[in-house]
């Protein structure tokens, strides 16, 4: 692509090239920033004939579009890898994550927009009726990153579209393709004028934050607090889904075997640009030579490539390979060990061999800053207390995981993690169970995706109705009332409010 930087004003139309073998994957019409708040305007109108449709008659249209998902997998993920230069295998995952999503997402949304009734807090207020509707924030803006082109750009768009918004998606300017496939399959699914796609950078973003409703917004930290601080001048709420460093503990007691595999596929899968990779390991002093020969084993097993058969690919450009280059550069300076990889790969795009280190420290970037590359550095600990106190000493709370063979154990260690999920005996697995929230805590966003009903009613304001039950008691505060009447009341609340207080406090 002729133009990779966030930061640069992107107009009429570029040439798409594959960051692995620099072939065209299509062009890109850039979208005018000063088009995009008419562009909202045209979703904002459309998304009242959406929310009118009930949940029941926009489940009919999603489960329509999961099923042209599936009809076109083989296409999305061709143009997929032709634009991020992903393997096979790592494109082949996105579109079954999202027909998931959508399918579980269908069951839920009539349940999850159904008005609540609320009992009465106090026995007195049980005069009145009360109910929480659901109602939709009329446009969300979708602000993508490049790692998950096709995942990242629905993943959330799918529980605001069921709950009745409109949906405006900028997807990332280094792999915009995807996205207009998506927009279209929608289209051809019968979907209504609900979902609209703009293209840019920085500029276009910022647009969409200006005229949305609600921001999702899916990249980097540094990103996303400037998300933050532009949605807040307009008090539009936000969530952000942001960058991590997760960590990984290997104790004494784990099967190493299953740690190993884990730990490689973790760090590796995606070339390592996976928002909750497993970014660095603490092994248990008794098990860490036998740990790090396992890993070494299955990263020499391991090919690079896009063809058939492949593990992972490219890294998405050469500013991403970059911040790996100098995170293993500088920590092999400080007296850390490549056992494998360790440079550049020869030839053409972007890609660089997995790479396991060892002899990393906290004074190392590739043990605190987010690499987002394929690698995987070690770090040999004393206690499972040492462990803990490393992965904790991070501004990142993404998410962990903890191997041992003793569930209970590992769940005593998962509580004491600052994150926002932990993985037993297993690594990435939570993304998959939508009904747990995906959420980072620290520098790794606000807010969460997923979580069951809750990945739907975020995209909501909430709106109390409170109807009468009888009319016998309502009023009592009104000036037409004696001043004495309403000294009573405001006694006999009181005298009933304070009856548990007192009760309790016994
Ligand atoms: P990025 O922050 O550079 O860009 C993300 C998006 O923000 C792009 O669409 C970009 O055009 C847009 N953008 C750029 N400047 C902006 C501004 N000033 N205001 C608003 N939007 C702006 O991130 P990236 O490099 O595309 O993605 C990689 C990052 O995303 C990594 O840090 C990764 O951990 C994170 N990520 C997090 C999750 C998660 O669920 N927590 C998932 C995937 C990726």
């Amino acid at each position: 692509m002729t133009v990779t930087t966030p930061a640069t004003a992107l107009s009429g139309t570029d040439t798409v090239l594959s960051p692995a073998t620099g072939a065209v994957a299509g062009e890109v019409h850039w979208t005018d920033p000063s088009d995009v708040e008419a562009i909202a305007a045209g979703l904002r109108s459309a998304q009242r004939e959406w929310e009118r449709r009930g949940a029941k008659g926009r489940a009919k249209a999603m489960a329509r579009y999961a099923v042209w998902l599936g009809e076109h997998r083989d296409e999305i993920e061709r143009l997929l890898i032709a634009e991020t230069g992903k393997s096979s295998t790592d494109a082949a995952q996105e579109v079954p994550l999202l027909i998931m999503i959508l399918s579980y997402v269908i069951k839920v949304m009539d349940k999850a927009m159904a008005p609540e009734t609320r009992p009465a807090a106090l026995p007195m207020m049980a005069i009145k009726k009360i109910s929480v509707h659901y109602r939709p924030r009329p446009v969300v803006g979708v602000i993508a990153p490049w790692n998950y082109p096709v995942a990242n750009a629905l993943m959330d768009a799918i529980g605001a579209l069921a709950a009745g918004c409109a949906v405006l998606l900028k997807p990332s300017e280094q792999t915009p393709l995807t996205a207009e496939l998506l927009r279209e399959g929608w289209q051809a699914s019968g979907g209504p004028d609900v979902f609209a796609v703009v293209q840019g950078a920085r500029e276009v973003a910022e647009a969409v934050i200006d005229s949305s409703d609600y921001v999702q917004f899916t990249g980097s930290s540094g990103t996303g607090r400037k998300v933050a601080e532009r949605a807040a001048r307009r008090l539009v709420p936000y969530s952000l889904e942001l960058g991590g460093k997760d960590p990984m503990i290997v104790c004494e007691d784990a099967d190493i075997d299953l740690a190993a595999h884990a730990a490689v596929w973790g760090a590796m899968f995606n070339a390592g640009q996976t928002c909750v990779s497993v970014e660095r390991v603490y092994v248990l002093d008794a098990v860490y030579d036998k740990f790090v020969a396992a890993v070494v084993r299955d990263v020499e097993a391991l090919q690079m490539g896009t063809g058939e058969g492949k593990h992972f690919g490219a890294l998405i450009s050469d500013q991403q390979l970059a911040i790996t280059e100098r995170h293993v550069k500088e920590a092999v300076a400080a007296g850390a060990r490549a056992l494998t990889g360790g440079e550049r790969a020869p030839g053409t795009g972007s890609f660089y061999p997995p790479t396991v280190l060892v002899g990393v420290d906290h004074s190392m970037a590739c043990m605190t800053e987010e690499t987002f590359g394929p690698t995987l550095p070690i770090m040999k600990v004393a206690s499972v207390d040492e462990a803990i106190r490393l992965a904790n000493d991070s501004p990142y709370g993404l998410s962990a995981s903890v191997f041992s063979r003793d569930i209970s154990r590992a769940k005593d260690i998962a509580v004491q993690l600052d994150c926002g999920a932990v993985n037993i005996n297993d690594v990435i697995s939570n993304l998959m169970c939508t009904t747990a929230p995906m959420g980072g805590w620290k520098t790794s966003g606000i807010g969460a995706r997923f979580g069951g009903v809750d990945g739907i009613r975020k995209f909501c304001r909430q709106e109390a109705i409170v109807a009468p039950r009888t009319n016998v008691g309502a009023g009592g505060n009104y000036y037409h009332n004696s001043l004495k009447a309403l000294a009573r009341m405001n006694g006999l609340m009181t005298r009933m409010a304070l009856a548990r207080p007192r009760r309790t406090a016994k």
